[in-house]
């Protein structure tokens, strides 16, 4: 949101109410001091015979983004995510890799948790995020980053697949993440796998042994079996991606996590995704900044250069950004510094400012705009069946100009995890017979997601068809 009606007004010397009028009849009822955003004013501003220019506050622009050319890209190691339902062995799945490829010389030697370690495999380096579980994954697409290749989703074989399992596949799909299925504790007497294979081919997804695209992997994480012949697969995965970086330009990246340490001061943890980090850059990150004074690898080894997909901690920010937020190496301190306050201005005088997310009532302005192709919905229910009926009777709203995508379904309460996919992939989410979590209701306040709760099937789906002709009369 930019300017107010009235400072519209003022701009084209036209009346407020006149403005009014024309928001209007795009259907939006604003009121004199209401501020508008970029699309109404351009095209308010159109009907008035003006062209609207945006200044752009955000300073994240002052950061020139040079395209690499093609002769600078080398080979850059994929970036790995474990998901899965909770205990069928994420955690253990991942001390596993990490514990393998801990050296004799090392043996022992404390591991730190960065959120994140490298491990060699066939000569092939793999970057692993070792905050397992597509709650952190989807937190931080949320905010804009996405830092995962390869996803794999683990599912124990002596249970079945979880509504866990479930939001994983979910959130690797609609962040257009690649996933390896890895069947777990095999080594169980209750173990099935074949049922595992089975209940994803419910979910259309079909594993290699059964005709299908996806890779799997039987495993025990616990007997460390087969672990080999999962990140065979996994590197497998990341060679069809083609994944490449630039290492010859100054880093940028993303922060895993960030901390106060009494003696050392602010810690970040962070994984450089392009370029090549050197102790002595100067950091801007988020609204903070700073030069690298140190710079450690997950065991603790002191570095000085990190090239793409490396995570490293490091010493020497003004602060503790938050996880997601871009880091940028800039060539000069005061530059970083100035951009930084001037960031951390804008961050106190409009607070945190959530984007704009699509709201059911917001849709029939965008269509008049031209600018709705795709409406992306959450469906969560008290019982399958519903949850089932609603999302077909929903997907089959879809019309030549509207594509409705169901993003994800389950079972039970709205969780936060359900409001940080709805953010990630800008969609709305519908409640049938349950509620939001209080913490979930929260998230969706500040982040903006529309939550439509509803106990009578058809009322839903009329809300819905009528938000999609259009027709859905705005609150205000
Ligand atoms: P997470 O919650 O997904 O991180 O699951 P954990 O890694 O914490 O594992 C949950 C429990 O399952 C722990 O008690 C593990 O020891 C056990 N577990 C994990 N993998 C295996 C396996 O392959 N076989 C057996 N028998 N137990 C396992």
């Amino acid at each position: 949101e930019f300017v107010t009606v009235s400072e519209l007004a003022n701009m084209m010397n036209v009346q407020p109410t006149q403005v009014i009028a024309a928001c209007m009849s795009l259907g939006i009822f604003a009121s004199i001091n209401q501020r508008l955003d970029a699309e109404t004013i351009q095209i308010v501003s159109d009907e008035f015979g003006f062209e609207a220019e945006f200044v752009s506050a955000e300073v994240q622009d002052a950061i020139p983004v040079v395209e690499d050319k093609e002769e600078d890209l080398i080979p850059r190691p994929p970036i790995i995510t474990v998901m899965g339902h909770v205990d069928h062995g994420k955690t253990s799945l991942l001390d596993k890799i990490r514990n393998a490829n801990v050296t004799e010389g090392e043996a022992g030697g404390i591991t730190q948790h960065i959120g994140a370690y490298s491990v060699v495999k066939d000569g092939k380096k793999l970057t692993f995020l070792d905050t397992p579980g597509h709650e952190a994954f989807t937190a931080m697409r949320a905010r804009g980053a996405q830092v995962t290749d390869v996803a794999i989703i683990i599912v124990a074989a002596d249970d079945d697949v979880m509504p866990q399992t479930k939001e994983a596949i979910s959130h690797a799909q609609a962040a257009g993440v690649p996933m390896v299925f890895a069947i777990n504790k095999i080594d169980k007497p209750g173990a099935n796998p074949d049922k595992i294979r089975e209940q994803l081919s419910q979910m259309n997804i079909l594993v290699e042994e059964w005709g299908g695209k996806y890779q799997s992997q039987e495993i025990s994480a616990k007997q460390n079996l087969n672990i080999d012949l999962l990140l065979e697969k996994v590197l497998l995965e990341a060679e069809i991606l083609n994944l490449r970086a630039n290492p010859n330009k100054n880093a940028v990246g993303v922060v895993i996590e960030s901390s106060l340490d009494k003696g050392k001061g602010y810690v970040t943890n962070m994984l450089v995704e392009a370029g090549t980090l050197k102790v002595g850059d100067v950091i801007l990150v988020g609204r903070n900044y700073g030069k690298v004074r140190a710079m450690h690898d997950e065991k603790g080894n002191a570095l000085k250069e990190a090239g793409p997909a490396t995570p490293v901690s490091i010493l020497g920010i003004n602060g503790a950004p938050n996880a997601g937020d871009k880091f940028n190496v800039m060539d000069d301190e005061r530059e970083a510094k100035s951009i930084a306050s001037k960031r951390e201005q804008l961050y106190r005088e409009q607070g945190l400012r959530a984007t704009k997310h699509i709201t059911l009532d917001e849709i029939g302005r965008r269509l008049a705009i031209g600018d709705f192709k795709e409406l992306n919905i959450i469906v969560k229910g008290d019982v399958d069946g519903s949850v089932e009926a609603l999302s077909d009777s929903l997907l089959k709203l879809s019309t030549e100009e509207i594509q409705v995508n169901i993003v994800h379904k389950g079972v039970g309460a709205i969780s936060e995890a359900d409001v940080n996919l709805a953010s990630a992939s800008d969609a709305i989410i519908i409640g049938f017979q349950v509620r939001p979590v209080v913490s979930a209701r929260k998230l969706a306040d500040s982040e903006q997601i529309d939550i439509r709760l509803y106990s009578v099937i058809y009322k839903a789906i009329e809300e819905i068809k009528s938000a999609m002709e259009g027709m859905l009369s705005p609150d205000i």
